[in-house]
């Protein structure tokens, strides 16, 4: 398999933009849930790029649960990123939640995010990997770590060997946490994937308390990168607030990280 480290014992590295993920280094992806207007965006980009960030992330198509709720800005949205990618000096990575998107989002995107909700829609995986950008590939919620891994073989065979794994936590039976953050899964595809392997603390916890501590857990565990939600005002933000970590927050975490990445 093209996943498999048998084939390739040397660390992929990815880029993203300019910025490499894998191999070496810690990468930090942070930026709101939502792209929720230039304003909300241009304040979040340059409270993470301050703290330390290297790429922006922020959500123009989402995938919510309720049809009910926000459903992202759509082609305004990205067109807000790519503004906001030029003026803060961040390469973004976004979600494409549907085939008929691909183009569109790839047009303006540094990297395309696959969501853990279509991380087996075979036809979007090829489609994004057919156009040779980073795809970010979150584990679904309910994959095994050998589907995710199947999963990210369907965009390697694409012709496309630009994948970033991201485990976000998976379904249990516990209620304490949103999802229950996999961190053996970070050492278990080091051990067999070539591939870098990020982690998702602000959707594996849900809670931004528990942000901190998760994260720091994740760089301990062997992880190439984060990717942390941040609002500027968490409080009001119209996707995923309570996980959401405060600018000043995400300043004290990124100072935090430097030693436990150099312990590792
Ligand atoms: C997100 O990153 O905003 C997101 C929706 O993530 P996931 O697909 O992991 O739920
Ligand atoms: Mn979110």
């Amino acid at each position: 398999k093209l996943v498999s480290r048998e084939l390739k014992e040397t660390p992929t590295m990815v880029r993203v933009g300019g910025v490499p993920v894998g191999g070496r280094g810690l990468v930090v992806m942070a930026g709101p849930c939502a792209v929720e207007s230039e304003e909300q965006l241009l304040s979040a980009a340059r409270a993470v790029k301050a703290a330390g960030a290297q790429i922006l992330r922020g959500g123009a198509f989402k995938p919510r649960t309720s049809p009910y709720a926000f459903q992202g800005l759509e082609e305004e949205g990205l067109k807000m990123l790519a503004r906001v990618r030029e003026e803060v000096g961040l390469p973004f990575v976004t979600e494409a939640v549907d085939t008929r998107d691909v183009a569109l989002v790839a047009e303006y995107a540094d990297a395309l995010q696959i969501g853990a909700r279509n991380m087996q829609n075979f036809r979007l995986l090829k489609e994004a990997g057919a156009t040779g950008k980073p795809i970010l590939l979150k584990r679904g919620l309910a994959a095994t770590i050998e589907e995710w891994l199947m999963a990210a073989e369907y965009i390697l065979d694409s012709g496309n060997p630009n994948v970033i794994l991201c485990e976000r936590g998976i379904r249990t039976f516990e209620t304490a946490t949103r999802f229950t953050l996999d961190l053996a899964a970070v050492a278990v595809v080091k051990e067999n994937s070539h591939l870098p392997v990020i982690v998702d603390p602000s959707h594996g916890t849900g809670s931004w308390r528990l942000v901190l501590p998760m994260a720091r857990a994740a760089v301990a565990a062997g992880a190439d990168g984060l990717i942390i939600e941040v609002h500027p005002d968490p409080a009001r933000a119209l996707c995923d607030g309570p996980q959401s970590l405060h600018p000043e927050t995400f300043d004290r975490l990124m100072g935090e990280l430097a030693p436990v990445a150099l312990a590792v």
